[in-house]
Protein backbone atom coordinates (compact mmCIF):
# COMPACT_ATOMS: atom_id res chain seq x y z
CA UNK A 1 0.00 0.00 0.00
CA UNK A 2 0.68 3.67 -0.85
CA UNK A 3 1.47 6.33 2.09
CA UNK A 4 0.80 9.64 0.93
CA UNK A 5 3.05 11.29 3.88
CA UNK A 6 6.14 9.12 1.88
CA UNK A 7 5.60 9.87 -1.97
CA UNK A 8 8.00 12.09 -3.68
CA UNK A 9 5.93 14.49 -5.15
CA UNK A 10 7.75 17.98 -5.23
CA UNK A 11 4.82 20.58 -5.69
CA UNK A 12 5.67 23.89 -7.07
CA UNK A 13 5.40 26.32 -4.23
CA UNK A 14 4.88 30.16 -5.82
CA UNK A 15 5.39 32.87 -3.36
CA UNK A 16 2.22 35.54 -3.33
CA UNK A 17 3.84 38.45 -5.67
CA UNK A 18 6.23 36.38 -7.62
CA UNK A 19 7.26 37.23 -11.19
CA UNK A 20 7.02 33.84 -12.95
CA UNK A 21 9.26 33.44 -15.63
CA UNK A 22 7.78 31.28 -18.06
CA UNK A 23 9.87 29.86 -20.57
CA UNK A 24 7.38 27.99 -22.24
CA UNK A 25 3.92 28.21 -22.89
CA UNK A 26 1.82 25.26 -20.88
CA UNK A 27 -1.63 24.15 -21.34
CA UNK A 28 -4.06 23.45 -18.73
CA UNK A 29 -3.29 20.00 -17.96
CA UNK A 30 0.47 20.66 -17.88
CA UNK A 31 0.09 23.21 -15.56
CA UNK A 32 -1.51 21.16 -13.02
CA UNK A 33 1.36 18.38 -13.58
CA UNK A 34 3.72 20.67 -12.99
CA UNK A 35 2.06 22.29 -9.56
CA UNK A 36 1.11 19.47 -8.18
CA UNK A 37 4.90 17.87 -8.48
CA UNK A 38 4.36 15.10 -10.79
CA UNK A 39 6.15 16.75 -13.29
CA UNK A 40 9.30 18.95 -13.21
CA UNK A 41 10.56 20.88 -16.00
CA UNK A 42 14.11 20.11 -16.36
CA UNK A 43 15.79 22.45 -19.19
CA UNK A 44 13.73 24.13 -22.07
CA UNK A 45 11.76 21.52 -23.49
CA UNK A 46 12.40 18.19 -21.60
CA UNK A 47 11.04 16.98 -18.42
CA UNK A 48 11.78 15.28 -15.51
CA UNK A 49 9.03 12.58 -14.39
CA UNK A 50 7.90 12.37 -10.87
CA UNK A 51 7.10 8.94 -9.36
CA UNK A 52 3.00 9.42 -9.28
CA UNK A 53 2.99 10.60 -12.95
CA UNK A 54 5.78 7.38 -13.14
CA UNK A 55 3.04 5.17 -12.02
CA UNK A 56 0.61 6.29 -15.07
CA UNK A 57 3.66 5.97 -17.70
CA UNK A 58 4.30 2.83 -16.55
CA UNK A 59 1.03 1.47 -16.72
CA UNK A 60 0.43 3.06 -20.21
CA UNK A 61 3.63 0.98 -21.27
CA UNK A 62 2.19 -2.41 -20.03
CA UNK A 63 -1.03 -1.83 -21.78
CA UNK A 64 0.86 -0.72 -25.10
CA UNK A 65 3.01 -4.15 -24.98
CA UNK A 66 0.65 -6.66 -24.04
CA UNK A 67 -1.25 -5.23 -27.13
CA UNK A 68 2.28 -5.40 -29.25
CA UNK A 69 2.34 -8.51 -28.15
CA UNK A 70 -1.08 -9.68 -29.04
CA UNK A 71 -0.02 -8.53 -32.86
CA UNK A 72 2.74 -11.08 -33.37
CA UNK A 73 5.31 -8.01 -31.71
CA UNK A 74 8.60 -9.28 -29.98
CA UNK A 75 10.64 -6.41 -27.76
CA UNK A 76 14.03 -5.14 -28.41
CA UNK A 77 16.15 -2.52 -27.57
CA UNK A 78 18.71 -0.33 -30.02
CA UNK A 79 21.32 2.16 -28.96
CA UNK A 80 19.81 5.80 -28.37
CA UNK A 81 22.54 6.64 -31.14
CA UNK A 82 22.19 5.70 -34.86
CA UNK A 83 25.55 6.31 -37.21
CA UNK A 84 24.66 9.38 -39.35
CA UNK A 85 26.35 7.48 -42.54
CA UNK A 86 22.97 5.19 -42.70
CA UNK A 87 20.85 7.95 -42.82
CA UNK A 88 22.69 9.33 -45.81
CA UNK A 89 22.24 6.16 -47.79
CA UNK A 90 18.49 6.35 -46.66
CA UNK A 91 18.87 10.34 -48.17
CA UNK A 92 17.00 11.36 -45.02
CA UNK A 93 20.09 13.66 -44.60
CA UNK A 94 19.36 15.52 -47.43
CA UNK A 95 16.14 17.49 -46.30
CA UNK A 96 15.51 19.80 -42.95
CA UNK A 97 17.97 18.46 -40.53
CA UNK A 98 17.49 21.36 -37.91
CA UNK A 99 15.25 19.46 -35.82
CA UNK A 100 18.11 16.65 -35.79
CA UNK A 101 20.62 16.13 -32.54
CA UNK A 102 23.74 15.57 -34.03
CA UNK A 103 27.16 14.39 -31.76
CA UNK A 104 30.21 13.03 -32.58
CA UNK A 105 32.14 11.12 -30.99
CA UNK A 106 36.58 11.60 -30.07
CA UNK A 107 37.26 9.72 -33.68
CA UNK A 108 35.27 12.77 -34.88
CA UNK A 109 32.41 10.37 -36.15
CA UNK A 110 28.94 11.47 -36.54
CA UNK A 111 25.76 9.85 -35.19
CA UNK A 112 22.31 11.18 -34.61
CA UNK A 113 20.27 10.72 -31.45
CA UNK A 114 17.53 8.74 -33.03
CA UNK A 115 14.07 10.71 -33.70
CA UNK A 116 12.94 7.29 -35.24
CA UNK A 117 14.83 4.02 -36.11
CA UNK A 118 14.02 3.24 -39.31
CA UNK A 119 17.54 3.15 -40.58
CA UNK A 120 19.05 1.42 -37.54
CA UNK A 121 16.50 -1.64 -37.15
CA UNK A 122 16.83 -2.14 -41.14
CA UNK A 123 20.62 -1.80 -40.75
CA UNK A 124 20.70 -4.68 -38.01
CA UNK A 125 18.33 -6.92 -40.14
CA UNK A 126 20.84 -6.59 -43.03
CA UNK A 127 23.94 -7.36 -40.63
CA UNK A 128 21.91 -10.63 -39.83
CA UNK A 129 22.99 -13.73 -41.36
CA UNK A 130 20.22 -13.92 -44.41
CA UNK A 131 17.29 -14.66 -43.15
CA UNK A 132 14.62 -17.30 -44.91
CA UNK A 133 10.89 -16.77 -46.03
CA UNK A 134 10.12 -19.10 -43.44
CA UNK A 135 11.03 -16.88 -40.19
CA UNK A 136 8.73 -13.93 -41.85
CA UNK A 137 6.82 -12.10 -40.93
CA UNK A 138 8.98 -10.56 -38.30
CA UNK A 139 7.45 -7.79 -36.21
CA UNK A 140 10.01 -5.74 -33.53
CA UNK A 141 9.15 -3.06 -31.22
CA UNK A 142 10.79 -1.28 -28.94
CA UNK A 143 10.28 1.25 -26.17
CA UNK A 144 12.65 4.38 -25.21
CA UNK A 145 13.39 7.62 -25.58
CA UNK A 146 13.40 9.74 -28.88
CA UNK A 147 15.09 13.17 -29.34
CA UNK A 148 13.87 16.24 -31.75
CA UNK A 149 15.63 19.83 -31.35
CA UNK A 150 11.77 21.41 -31.47
CA UNK A 151 11.60 25.33 -32.15
CA UNK A 152 9.17 25.88 -29.93
CA UNK A 153 8.60 22.99 -27.43
CA UNK A 154 5.49 23.55 -25.54
CA UNK A 155 2.28 21.85 -23.65
CA UNK A 156 4.90 19.78 -21.21
CA UNK A 157 5.20 16.63 -22.37
CA UNK A 158 2.81 17.01 -25.46
CA UNK A 159 5.84 18.64 -27.30
CA UNK A 160 9.10 17.82 -25.77
CA UNK A 161 12.36 17.86 -27.14
CA UNK A 162 12.78 14.22 -25.40
CA UNK A 163 10.18 11.69 -25.41
CA UNK A 164 9.32 8.28 -25.20
CA UNK A 165 7.84 6.43 -27.89
CA UNK A 166 6.84 3.11 -28.71
CA UNK A 167 8.00 2.01 -32.45
CA UNK A 168 7.47 -1.29 -34.40
CA UNK A 169 8.58 -2.59 -37.08
CA UNK A 170 7.55 -5.31 -39.15
CA UNK A 171 9.13 -7.29 -42.03
CA UNK A 172 7.16 -9.09 -44.63
CA UNK A 173 8.19 -10.98 -47.89
CA UNK A 174 5.09 -9.26 -49.99
CA UNK A 175 3.14 -5.88 -50.43
CA UNK A 176 0.61 -8.12 -49.89
CA UNK A 177 1.63 -9.95 -46.58
CA UNK A 178 3.05 -6.52 -45.29
CA UNK A 179 -1.01 -5.27 -45.19
CA UNK A 180 -1.54 -8.28 -43.44
CA UNK A 181 0.90 -7.04 -40.91
CA UNK A 182 -0.58 -3.77 -41.13
CA UNK A 183 -3.74 -4.43 -40.53
CA UNK A 184 -2.40 -6.77 -37.02
CA UNK A 185 -0.98 -3.74 -35.84
CA UNK A 186 -4.23 -1.57 -36.70
CA UNK A 187 -6.38 -3.62 -34.86
CA UNK A 188 -3.83 -3.85 -31.59
CA UNK A 189 -3.89 0.56 -32.21
CA UNK A 190 -7.81 0.46 -32.23
CA UNK A 191 -7.90 -1.75 -29.42
CA UNK A 192 -5.19 0.18 -27.36
CA UNK A 193 -7.18 3.78 -27.88
CA UNK A 194 -11.02 1.97 -26.88
CA UNK A 195 -9.67 0.79 -23.34
CA UNK A 196 -7.47 4.30 -23.11
CA UNK A 197 -11.79 5.53 -23.41
CA UNK A 198 -10.46 8.72 -24.83
CA UNK A 199 -12.60 9.83 -28.23
CA UNK A 200 -9.72 9.32 -31.06
CA UNK A 201 -10.37 9.90 -34.57
CA UNK A 202 -7.92 7.75 -37.01
CA UNK A 203 -7.39 9.36 -40.22
CA UNK A 204 -6.00 8.62 -43.65
CA UNK A 205 -2.85 10.60 -43.56
CA UNK A 206 0.09 12.07 -45.82
CA UNK A 207 3.13 9.85 -46.11
CA UNK A 208 5.16 13.09 -45.60
CA UNK A 209 8.89 12.36 -44.80
CA UNK A 210 8.85 8.30 -44.37
CA UNK A 211 7.54 7.85 -47.75
CA UNK A 212 5.74 4.45 -48.49
CA UNK A 213 2.14 3.97 -49.50
CA UNK A 214 -0.39 3.66 -46.70
CA UNK A 215 -0.24 5.41 -43.60
CA UNK A 216 -3.20 6.14 -40.62
CA UNK A 217 -2.94 9.29 -38.02
CA UNK A 218 -4.92 8.58 -34.31
CA UNK A 219 -5.83 11.73 -33.09
CA UNK A 220 -6.98 13.37 -30.04
CA UNK A 221 -9.39 16.09 -30.69
CA UNK A 222 -8.06 19.09 -28.16
CA UNK A 223 -8.23 22.99 -29.09
CA UNK A 224 -4.12 22.57 -28.35
CA UNK A 225 -3.51 20.27 -31.02
CA UNK A 226 -1.37 21.34 -34.27
CA UNK A 227 -2.73 19.35 -36.76
CA UNK A 228 -6.16 20.21 -38.64
CA UNK A 229 -8.76 18.04 -39.22
CA UNK A 230 -11.70 18.32 -40.85
CA UNK A 231 -14.55 16.62 -38.77
CA UNK A 232 -18.39 15.85 -39.69
CA UNK A 233 -20.29 16.95 -36.88
CA UNK A 234 -23.36 14.43 -37.76
CA UNK A 235 -21.05 11.17 -37.99
CA UNK A 236 -17.80 11.97 -36.67
CA UNK A 237 -16.21 11.18 -39.64
CA UNK A 238 -12.78 13.31 -39.94
CA UNK A 239 -10.03 13.67 -42.23
CA UNK A 240 -6.62 15.29 -42.16
CA UNK A 241 -6.99 18.31 -43.61
CA UNK A 242 -3.60 17.99 -45.71
CA UNK A 243 -5.49 15.10 -47.33
CA UNK A 244 -9.03 16.13 -47.23
CA UNK A 245 -8.74 18.91 -49.23
CA UNK A 246 -11.75 20.99 -48.47
CA UNK A 247 -14.74 18.53 -49.47
CA UNK A 248 -18.08 20.17 -49.60
CA UNK A 249 -19.79 16.95 -47.98
CA UNK A 250 -19.09 13.99 -45.57
CA UNK A 251 -17.52 11.32 -47.94
CA UNK A 252 -18.84 9.07 -44.85
CA UNK A 253 -22.56 10.55 -44.24
CA UNK A 254 -23.14 12.76 -47.32
CA UNK A 255 -23.93 15.57 -44.75
CA UNK A 256 -22.77 18.94 -45.03
CA UNK A 257 -22.10 19.61 -41.76
CA UNK A 258 -18.01 19.60 -42.12
CA UNK A 259 -16.30 21.30 -39.29
CA UNK A 260 -12.58 22.47 -38.64
CA UNK A 261 -11.09 20.99 -35.69
CA UNK A 262 -7.54 20.83 -33.95
CA UNK A 263 -6.39 17.30 -33.46
CA UNK A 264 -2.97 16.09 -31.40
CA UNK A 265 -1.27 13.13 -33.11
CA UNK A 266 -0.91 10.47 -30.53
CA UNK A 267 0.11 7.72 -33.19
CA UNK A 268 0.70 7.26 -36.86
CA UNK A 269 1.52 3.48 -38.69
CA UNK A 270 3.27 3.67 -42.31
CA UNK A 271 3.53 1.01 -45.00
CA UNK A 272 6.92 1.57 -46.36
CA UNK A 273 7.49 -1.02 -49.18
CA UNK A 274 11.33 -1.76 -49.70
CA UNK A 275 11.97 2.52 -49.22
CA UNK A 276 14.53 1.56 -46.42
CA UNK A 277 15.20 -1.96 -47.33
CA UNK A 278 16.68 -2.11 -50.68
CA UNK A 279 19.48 1.01 -49.89
CA UNK A 280 20.33 -0.53 -46.83
CA UNK A 281 20.67 -4.07 -48.17
CA UNK A 282 17.83 -5.68 -45.54
CA UNK A 283 17.11 -9.23 -47.45
CA UNK A 284 15.69 -12.49 -47.19
CA UNK A 285 15.93 -15.70 -48.93
CA UNK A 286 12.87 -16.51 -51.06
CA UNK A 287 11.74 -19.99 -51.97
CA UNK A 288 14.20 -20.27 -54.97
CA UNK A 289 17.02 -19.49 -52.31
CA UNK A 290 17.53 -15.89 -54.10
CA UNK A 291 17.63 -12.79 -51.72
CA UNK A 292 15.15 -10.53 -52.42
CA UNK A 293 14.64 -6.51 -50.56
CA UNK A 294 11.95 -7.31 -47.20
CA UNK A 295 8.64 -4.90 -47.31
CA UNK A 296 8.48 -3.22 -44.44
CA UNK A 297 6.07 -1.26 -42.06
CA UNK A 298 6.69 1.45 -39.33
CA UNK A 299 4.67 2.01 -36.39
CA UNK A 300 4.28 4.88 -33.76
CA UNK A 301 2.80 5.89 -30.53
CA UNK A 302 3.96 8.92 -28.46
CA UNK A 303 3.68 6.78 -25.15
CA UNK A 304 4.30 10.67 -23.14
CA UNK A 305 2.04 12.43 -25.38
CA UNK A 306 -1.05 10.17 -25.34
CA UNK A 307 -0.85 11.00 -21.17
CA UNK A 308 -0.21 14.18 -22.02
CA UNK A 309 -2.95 14.57 -24.46
CA UNK A 310 -5.70 12.60 -22.42
CA UNK A 311 -4.80 14.44 -19.57
CA UNK A 312 -5.88 17.67 -21.64
CA UNK A 313 -8.74 16.18 -23.19
CA UNK A 314 -10.41 14.89 -19.75
CA UNK A 315 -9.18 17.21 -17.30
CA UNK A 316 -10.78 20.92 -16.06
CA UNK A 317 -8.46 24.23 -14.84
CA UNK A 318 -9.10 22.66 -11.55
CA UNK A 319 -8.36 19.09 -11.61
CA UNK A 320 -6.97 16.30 -13.68
CA UNK A 321 -8.70 13.27 -14.75
CA UNK A 322 -7.35 10.27 -15.82
CA UNK A 323 -8.34 7.52 -18.56
CA UNK A 324 -9.56 4.95 -16.15
CA UNK A 325 -6.33 2.45 -16.84
CA UNK A 326 -3.70 4.45 -16.74
CA UNK A 327 -4.59 6.59 -13.24
CA UNK A 328 -1.83 6.50 -10.65
CA UNK A 329 -3.73 5.12 -7.63
CA UNK A 330 -7.29 3.69 -8.09
CA UNK A 331 -8.48 5.09 -4.71
CA UNK A 332 -7.25 7.35 -2.38
CA UNK A 333 -8.27 6.52 1.27
CA UNK A 334 -8.41 9.90 3.80
CA UNK A 335 -8.94 9.16 7.55
CA UNK A 336 -9.70 11.31 10.50
CA UNK A 337 -7.81 14.58 11.30
CA UNK A 338 -5.47 13.90 14.81
CA UNK A 339 -6.82 14.98 17.91
CA UNK A 340 -10.40 15.31 16.34
CA UNK A 341 -13.03 13.94 18.39
CA UNK A 342 -13.62 11.42 16.07
CA UNK A 343 -10.06 10.03 15.55
CA UNK A 344 -10.24 6.75 17.14
CA UNK A 345 -13.69 5.33 16.44
CA UNK A 346 -12.93 6.37 13.02
CA UNK A 347 -9.65 4.98 13.26
CA UNK A 348 -11.35 1.49 13.47
CA UNK A 349 -12.93 2.02 10.18
CA UNK A 350 -10.29 3.30 8.51
CA UNK A 351 -8.04 0.55 8.92
CA UNK A 352 -11.01 -2.09 8.21
CA UNK A 353 -11.32 -0.01 4.90
CA UNK A 354 -7.49 -0.17 4.08
CA UNK A 355 -7.80 -3.85 4.54
CA UNK A 356 -11.20 -4.71 2.46
CA UNK A 357 -10.26 -1.75 -0.07
CA UNK A 358 -6.72 -3.14 -0.65
CA UNK A 359 -8.30 -6.52 -1.29
CA UNK A 360 -10.65 -5.42 -3.89
CA UNK A 361 -8.55 -2.66 -5.65
CA UNK A 362 -5.05 -5.07 -5.03
CA UNK A 363 -3.02 -2.93 -2.66
CA UNK A 364 -0.71 -1.48 -4.95
CA UNK A 365 -3.95 0.84 -6.47
CA UNK A 366 -5.05 2.15 -2.83
CA UNK A 367 -3.18 5.29 -1.92
CA UNK A 368 -3.52 5.93 1.69
CA UNK A 369 -3.22 9.17 2.56
CA UNK A 370 -2.25 9.17 6.21
CA UNK A 371 -1.18 12.93 6.45
CA UNK A 372 -2.83 13.21 9.75
CA UNK A 373 -1.74 16.33 10.93
CA UNK A 374 -3.91 18.07 7.88
CA UNK A 375 -7.12 18.52 7.78
CA UNK A 376 -9.83 16.21 6.11
CA UNK A 377 -10.46 19.05 3.75
CA UNK A 378 -6.85 20.17 2.18
CA UNK A 379 -6.55 16.74 1.90
CA UNK A 380 -9.35 16.21 0.20
CA UNK A 381 -8.52 19.17 -2.54
CA UNK A 382 -5.62 17.87 -3.46
CA UNK A 383 -7.15 14.11 -3.77
CA UNK A 384 -9.50 15.96 -6.29
CA UNK A 385 -7.20 17.93 -7.95
CA UNK A 386 -4.66 14.58 -8.52
CA UNK A 387 -7.92 12.83 -10.05
CA UNK A 388 -8.37 9.97 -8.15
CA UNK A 389 -11.03 7.78 -9.30
CA UNK A 390 -12.21 7.78 -6.38
CA UNK A 391 -11.43 8.86 -3.19
CA UNK A 392 -13.09 7.57 0.21
CA UNK A 393 -13.58 10.18 3.27
CA UNK A 394 -13.75 8.90 6.54
CA UNK A 395 -15.11 11.78 8.91
CA UNK A 396 -17.31 12.40 11.51
CA UNK A 397 -20.06 10.86 9.95
CA UNK A 398 -18.11 7.85 9.64
CA UNK A 399 -19.08 7.19 13.36
CA UNK A 400 -22.92 8.47 13.68
CA UNK A 401 -24.59 6.14 15.85
CA UNK A 402 -27.86 5.55 13.14
CA UNK A 403 -26.29 4.84 9.47
CA UNK A 404 -22.72 5.93 9.45
CA UNK A 405 -22.07 6.71 6.42
CA UNK A 406 -18.42 7.16 4.54
CA UNK A 407 -18.24 10.02 2.05
CA UNK A 408 -17.01 8.98 -1.55
CA UNK A 409 -16.10 11.83 -3.77
CA UNK A 410 -15.87 10.41 -7.81
CA UNK A 411 -13.25 12.29 -9.60
CA UNK A 412 -15.12 15.48 -11.71
CA UNK A 413 -17.15 16.46 -8.99
CA UNK A 414 -19.72 14.22 -7.72
CA UNK A 415 -20.44 12.82 -4.29
CA UNK A 416 -22.46 10.08 -2.27
CA UNK A 417 -22.62 9.27 1.29
CA UNK A 418 -22.79 5.45 1.17
CA UNK A 419 -22.58 3.06 4.01
CA UNK A 420 -19.66 0.19 4.17
CA UNK A 421 -20.82 -2.19 2.22
CA UNK A 422 -21.89 0.56 -0.63
CA UNK A 423 -18.79 1.81 -0.64
CA UNK A 424 -17.13 -1.19 -1.14
CA UNK A 425 -19.64 -2.33 -3.98
CA UNK A 426 -18.29 0.85 -6.06
CA UNK A 427 -14.42 0.03 -5.53
CA UNK A 428 -15.38 -3.03 -6.83
CA UNK A 429 -17.30 -2.11 -9.90
CA UNK A 430 -14.19 -0.19 -10.75
CA UNK A 431 -11.90 -3.02 -10.23
CA UNK A 432 -14.13 -4.91 -12.65
CA UNK A 433 -14.40 -1.88 -15.51
CA UNK A 434 -10.98 -1.68 -15.29
CA UNK A 435 -10.66 -5.93 -15.95
CA UNK A 436 -12.94 -5.61 -18.48
CA UNK A 437 -11.14 -2.70 -20.39
CA UNK A 438 -7.78 -5.07 -19.91
CA UNK A 439 -9.97 -7.59 -22.00
CA UNK A 440 -10.89 -5.73 -24.41
CA UNK A 441 -15.04 -6.20 -23.36
CA UNK A 442 -15.71 -2.91 -24.87
CA UNK A 443 -19.68 -2.09 -22.96
CA UNK A 444 -21.89 -2.09 -26.01
CA UNK A 445 -24.61 0.18 -24.72
CA UNK A 446 -21.57 2.79 -24.23
CA UNK A 447 -21.35 2.50 -28.23
CA UNK A 448 -23.66 5.30 -29.47
CA UNK A 449 -21.59 7.82 -26.76
CA UNK A 450 -18.34 7.05 -27.88
CA UNK A 451 -18.92 6.13 -31.75
CA UNK A 452 -15.99 8.76 -31.97
CA UNK A 453 -13.98 6.58 -29.57
CA UNK A 454 -14.40 3.64 -32.41
CA UNK A 455 -12.12 5.61 -34.82
CA UNK A 456 -13.22 6.89 -38.19
CA UNK A 457 -11.30 6.13 -41.04
CA UNK A 458 -11.21 7.62 -44.55
ZN1 LIG B 1 -20.65 12.28 -41.85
Amino acid sequence: MNKASRLFCPALITPKNAVVKQTEQLSRSQKLLTDLGLIKSGSNGTYQIMPIAQRSLDKLIDLVQSNMQLAGGQKISLPILTPSALWKKTGRLEGDISEFYMVRDRSGKQFLMSPTHEEAITAMLATTSPISYRQLPLRLYQIGPKFRDELKSRFGLMRAKEFLMKDMYSFDVSEETARESYSAVSEAYDRLFQQLEVPFVKVNAATGMMGGSLSHEYHYVSTVGEDSLVQCTSCGFAGNSEVLTTPENCPSCQSSNLNEVRGVEIAHTFLLGDKYSTPLGATFLNTSGKPQSVIMGCYGIGITRVIAAALEVFSSEQELQWPKLLAPFDVCLIGPKQGSKEQQPAEVIENELLNSVGQLCGPQELLHDDRKDLTIGKRLLEAKRLGHPLTIVVGGKAIQQDSPKLEVHFNGGDKLELDLSETLKLVAEHSRHKKDLLLGNFKKEDGAKKSQAVGHQL
